[in-house]
């Protein structure tokens, strides 16, 4: 599906496939529908009408058909563990349930958030045989910043001797975490985000203006990231987390509470959220820019200290560098929880 903001990205793109360089990373900031891109240009690309000028698929030859029903020969697709339980992405699940134990994964509470060296083994293997139906073939990595150093290096071989007629697209929003020899060996392929005001009319369809807003916000700006946030019922979890907040900052609740209250919540989500919240507070206090929780302060302002906020801040990207690795997340959250208890006195 191409979204009306990725329509100049789609023609630029798709009507210069010919041209296209075998390795292609799809970037651009999170939330904005860039594996439903890449999904449409790996569609594209095996499409058997050739000749057709127009960018789009024909929807109708026998790769378009086998495409859209997940069982294409031709196309391969990874992701991690996390993306392929969870709903977001049915077609990729689909796809990468092939690199993947589906019943051993769906045995497991916790699923992994990278992907791992033996699922990019794989996919060198079977991607170095023969195309089936399409002459072409198509392999995509989302997202690409959760392979590790061997698993990129791995990658690279991919990369540097391409089977024929072969396009490996990676996807990211966070091309800085790619090694250098990966992102050198690819065309760059940015991706437009929407505006504010175009973001916010195409949520209304979804939701509220009210919880549109707040979704925008949360998503950081990203619509498809904001109505994955209202459809999972995220805005939920929100408010238990910002009365949570909001009720240490009106010093009604204590820091062993609100621990145990964020504790019950997605940690990585949480680490997002409250990190946003300290760079909110933070522009408040030096630059006067109202957050949108302001309405939720009893009594007086608070003179938070701006130097312990941003102390906060720095522990916090700590935590998010490190939150896809084991780690004791209740006494990360209480350690946080503390240091914005003492950021207000
Ligand atoms: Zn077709």
């Amino acid at each position: 599906m191409i979204y009306p903001w990725h329509e100049e990205s789609w023609t630029r793109i798709a009507g210069n496939r010919e041209t296209l360089h075998h390795g292609v990373l799809l970037t651009g900031q999170s939330g904005i529908g860039k594996p439903e891109f890449a999904l449409a240009l790996s569609e594209r690309l095996l499409c058997q009408s050739a000749g057709r000028p127009s960018p789009d698929s024909c929807g109708q030859c026998q790769s378009c058909r086998l495409f859209g029903s997940g069982s294409h020969p031709d196309f391969h697709a990874i992701t991690t563990e996390q993306n392929s339980a969870g709903a977001r992405y049915p077609l990729l699940s689909q796809y990468s349930n092939r690199y993947q134990d589906s019943a051993e994964r769906d045995r497991k509470t916790r699923h992994g958030r990278v992907i791992n060296i033996d699922q990019v083994r794989l996919l060198i293997e079977r991607f170095s045989t023969f195309s089936h139906i399409s002459g072409t073939k198509v392999a995509l990595i989302h997202p690409a910043d959760r392979m590790n150093m061997n698993t990129a290096n791995a990658l690279l071989k991919l990369l540097e001797e391409p089977p024929d007629n072969s396009v490996l697209i990676l996807v990211t929003s966070e091309p800085g975490r790619l090694p250098a020899t990966i992102r050198s060996r690819c065309m760059g392929q940015p991706l437009a985000a929407p505006g504010r005001e175009s973001a916010l009319q195409w949520l209304a369809q979804f939701a509220t203006a009210e919880s549109g807003k707040t979704a925008l916000h949360l998503a950081g700006g990203g619509p498809i990231g904001a109505k994955h946030l209202i459809d999972q019922g995220y805005l939920e979890q929100h408010e238990k987390y910002l009365s949570g907040i909001m009720g240490m900052y009106n010093h009604q609740t204590g820091a062993i509470d609100l621990a145990e209250q964020l504790a019950k919540l997605d940690f990585e989500i949480i680490l997002k959220w409250f990190q946003r919240f300290v760079v909110d507070l933070v522009l408040w206090r030096v630059a006067g820019a109202e957050p949108y929780w302001s309405g939720q302060v009893a009594g007086n302002r608070k003179q938070e200290s701006v130097e312990k906020l941003c102390g906060l801040y720095d522990k916090i990207t700590g935590y998010r560098k490190i939150s896809r690795e084991p780690l004791n997340q209740q006494l990360a959250i209480e350690e946080m929880v503390f240091a914005f208890q003492r950021s207000l006195a």
